[in-house]
């Protein structure tokens, strides 16, 4: 299964509550893109947050690496929903959800 990953501007609006939609959340400090916050590629409506890694940042969790590309993102290693119901596993690739 592929889906476009579409990015809105909040997760929480109409356009945010589409399978895949994203929202690229910033950092206050920085001024740069801190996580990236989803909506299950596999329609579940489940909300999810990935971290993205920061130059000299110790967060103590998973992150991930992110190819810096707004629109059409890639992140890696994969994506695996293990807090939601459907536990859906694959990746972001040029703003495309797969699935694994
Ligand atoms: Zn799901």
């Amino acid at each position: 299964m592929k889906l476009p990953a579409i990015v809105v501007d909040d997760i929480d609006t109409e356009a945010g509550r589409a399978a895949g939609a994203i929202e690229l959340r910033l950092a206050l400090l920085t001024d740069g893109v801190a996580g990236i916050a989803f909506r299950c590629p596999c329609g579940c409506g489940s909300e999810g947050y990935l971290p993205i890694q920061l130059n000299g940042m110790d967060r103590r969790g998973p992150e991930w690496e992110w190819d810096g590309n707004p629109e059409t993102p890639t992140l890696s290693p994969s994506v695996f929903n293990t807090g939601m119901p459907c536990k859906w596993h694959g990746w972001l690739l040029a703003g495309e959800w797969v699935s694994a």
